[in-house]
């Protein structure tokens, strides 16, 4: 075989046939209505918007644009199915119900992955691998939960709120909508979600199986919309509970909505991670963490290792290991099995990266990004970058930007580490790699984040909490944890 030398030879050894997922099977209708008491129904202002698919820069479907008036209907909904139905339904029952969703999400699995990837722009291999079967796990663990509630939480006789207002965005659309609706269908309360408007299809997707499951109408109601149809869910008095997840500046608005009023609120932000990287660490081990941690999924994951923090002694060797890696990423289709780096979600989420991209050179870092071909297509596109010789004040290190952007810094004491991390606004995750138990401990006890991951990054699991410290918010969602905003207790 003949050696590797040059670019040529090495593109040559390592370029692949496209593999697209078929998307033959997939119906989208033209226009998409509200759910709104188990049925679709139009808008009353009569107004749509267009929902793109990022990768083409072309539209995919419209999709109703829900007023204050639609959103008063919804939860008129959910309170009437609440009050007759569903908080009279033994637990039991309940669980059954969402078994059922739960079930028909794996059967439908190549549907949604294959429209989460069109509506959305991520990878197929992330959303048929990650998305939504996570989805379908969070419906099955919180479904277990619907009649134990007592085993959960002995002697505090659980109870639910009452309507619970929900509001989701654009990066892990399904994944999203399962955090939110499990756990509080379980708990027995009912609910009015709103979808991100760039990504609503796949939680109407989610509606028809709602229907076919034959829940009771009203139990859950989907109202997709703008900004301004979430903050009518927000301001609306008859709402028992804000859940939100989403940026830390909405957040913040919510906190303010809600402040003075009885609704409870779990808000899920922002983050700015730091992947820690010590001298003893698996180096290879952990190029692919730094790797999966922040360039999959477009770099669009609140959590996202997106700040490089390296030990000094290897910090050469793991940049140079970094950019060879970094080279071999796949920006393109979402629907190709072999793409790592699919569309960023929106123009506006594209011009937010970009001018970051300006900025970081402007603050003095300095730039690598993978030489790879990106599509000529109108789809929006970032190759994988980072900037090296970040400082602590850049704002390319304290802000968070949401896209494939790692910003590294190098540390010598596990003192520096700890304080080179905790020091921004966030607190969301991070990840600390080392052979060391002990490191570990020691580190995860002076950090401030809600998850730390240890020699591997970004693994999710129904049964695990998840939540922020300062402005990535308060509250937890997933496991027990995730019950307890739903409940009185
Ligand atoms: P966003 O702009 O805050 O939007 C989130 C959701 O809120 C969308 O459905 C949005 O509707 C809606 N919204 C916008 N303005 C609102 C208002 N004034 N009142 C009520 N709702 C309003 O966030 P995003 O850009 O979609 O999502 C990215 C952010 O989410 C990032 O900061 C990321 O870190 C965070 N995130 C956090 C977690 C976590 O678990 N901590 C998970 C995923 C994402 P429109 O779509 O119509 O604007
Ligand atoms: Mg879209």
């Amino acid at each position: 075989m003949p050696a590797i030398s040059g670019k040529m030879e090495f593109d040559t050894a390592w370029s692949y046939a496209p593999a697209p997922e078929n998307a033959d099977h997939i119906v989208l209708k033209k226009r998409y209505e509200l759910f709104i008491t188990g049925k679709f129904v139009k808008p009353q202002s009569g107004k749509y918007f267009e929902t793109l698919n990022p990768a083409t820069g072309k539209p995919l479907a419209k999709v109703a644009e829900g007023s204050e008036a639609d959103i008063d209907k919804a939860v008129k909904a959910a309170r009437k199915a609440y009050t007759n139905h569903w908080s009279k339904l033994p637990a039991k029952e309940r669980g059954k119900y969402i078994f059922r969703l739960a079930r028909m999400i794996q059967e439908r699995a190549r549907e949604f992955a294959v429209i989460e990837s069109l509506d959305g722009g991520k990878a197929i291999r992330e959303s048929k691998g990650v998305d939504i079967p996570l989805a379908a796990a969070h419906f099955f663990y919180y479904a277990g939960w619907a009649d134990k509630l007592n085993y959960a939480f002995p002697n505090t006789n659980p109870s639910s709120l009452g309507v619970a207002g929900q509001i989701i965005p654009w990066n892990f659309p399904l994944l999203m909508a399962a955090w939110k609706l499990a756990p509080a269908l379980a708990t027995g309360n009912t609910v009015v979600l709103k979808p991100a408007e760039t990504t609503p299809l796949t939680a109407m997707k989610l509606a028809e199986l709602i229907q076919d499951c034959d829940f009771p109408p009203g139990v859950v109601n989907i109202v997709t919309g703008a900004g301004a149809t979430g903050a009518a869910l927000v301001n609306h008095p008859d709402v028992d509970k804000i859940a939100f997840t989403g940026s830390t500046e909405v957040g913040k608005l919510i906190r303010r909505a809600t402040a003075g009023t009885q609704k409870k609120i779990t808000l899920e932000l922002g983050g700015k991670a730091a992947n820690i990287i010590f001298e003893d660490a698996p180096l290879d081990q952990a190029v692919e963490g730094i790797i999966n941690g922040i360039y999959f999924n477009q770099g669009h994951v609140c959590c996202a290792g997106s700040r490089l923090l390296v030990q000094e002694s290897v910090k050469e060797v793991i940049i140079r290991k970094l950019k060879d890696r970094m080279e071999t990423l796949i920006v393109g289709d979402p629907l190709d099995k072999n793409t790592d780096i699919g569309a960023i979600n929106s123009q506006q989420q594209l011009a937010t990266i970009e001018a970051y991209l300006k900025l970081g050179q402007a603050e003095g870092a300095e730039m690598f990004q993978s030489s790879c071909p990106v599509p000529q297509n109108g789809g929006y596109w970032v190759r994988p970058t980072l900037f090296l010789n970040a400082s602590q004040s850049h704002r390319i290190v304290q802000e968070e930007i949401f896209g494939p952007v790692l910003a590294v810094q190098s540390f010598r004491t596990v003192d520096e580490a700890v304080k080179k991390a905790n020091n921004t606004h966030y607190g969301l995750s991070a990840g600390v790699w080392t052979d060391k138990g002990s490191k570990i401990f020691q580190m995860t006890q002076k950090m401030r984040a809600g998850v730390i991951w240890a020699n591997t990054y970004n693994k999710f699991d129904p049964t695990a909490p998840f939540g922020g410290y300062k402005e990535s918010g308060f509250g937890r969602e997933g496991g027990l944890h995730g019950l307890m905003p739903y409940l009185k207790m």
